[in-house]
């Protein structure tokens, strides 16, 4: 069967790479490109209730595409949302520079 939680830990590697290689200045095409991926993404993500929470949270709360440190941002507070529904500790989203920028051993 396919493994959530391994699936989980590489997806969110690359989001938060993604967020955090994201231009501090994006084009207008870069925000409309982002914003497409995110969602078209909460449709092909390979776990079904995953994909269905993480799409009604984007209809919510719309993928801030403004700058790197607004996405990475907005994506440290789409992972907590998801931490708090499985029962797991909140990140501290002042760190996500450190986490997944200049890196730390975990
Ligand atoms: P993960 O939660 O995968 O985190 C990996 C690493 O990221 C951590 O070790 C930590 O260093 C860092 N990190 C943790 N929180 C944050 C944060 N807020 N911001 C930045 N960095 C952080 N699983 C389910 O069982 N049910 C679901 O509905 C579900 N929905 C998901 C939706 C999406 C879009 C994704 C990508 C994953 C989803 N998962 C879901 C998987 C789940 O989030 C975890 O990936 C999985 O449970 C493994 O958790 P983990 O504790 O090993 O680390």
């Amino acid at each position: 069967p396919p493994d959530v939680q391994k699936l989980g830990v590489a997806s969110w590697t690359f989001l938060h790479t993604m967020a955090a290689k994201y231009p501090r200045e994006p084009t207008q095409t870069q925000k409309e490109d982002m914003s497409e991926f995110l969602k078209l993404f909460s449709h092909v993500y390979p776990c079904n209730w995953c994909a269905m929470d993480f799409e009604k949270y984007i209809t919510k709360y719309s993928p801030r595409v403004e700058s790197k440190e607004e996405l990475s941002r907005w994506m440290c507070e789409a992972h907590n949302h998801v931490n708090v529904k499985l029962g797991k500790p909140k990140f501290n989203c002042d760190f996500w520079q450190q986490r997944w920028k200049d890196g730390w051993e975990e």
